[in-house]
């Protein structure tokens, strides 16, 4: 169940709240009893997502060896 955070515009308290997604735009009094209450927007961590691909590219590896010059003969 998610926290929202509440700030309680009459007395300045912040106080958190667990509800359902579905009460999250209902009214919240404050502990102190204070009706006059705002939703703070929380940050909500969210994980994942696209992440720049880097592209491997593997080295061109050149052929050859020593006999190519006939460094060998
Ligand atoms: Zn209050």
């Amino acid at each position: 169940m998610p926290r929202y955070d509440f700030r309680c515009r009459s007395c300045g308290a912040t106080f958190e709240l667990r509800r359902t997604m579905a009460q999250a735009n209902d009214p919240a009094v404050c502990p102190q009893g204070h009706e006059d209450t705002v939703k703070l927007l929380s940050a909500v961590a969210v994980t994942g997502g696209a992440s720049a691909g880097a592209a491997q590219q593997a080295p061109s590896g050149g052929g050859g060896g020593c006999c190519g010059g006939g460094c060998c003969g």
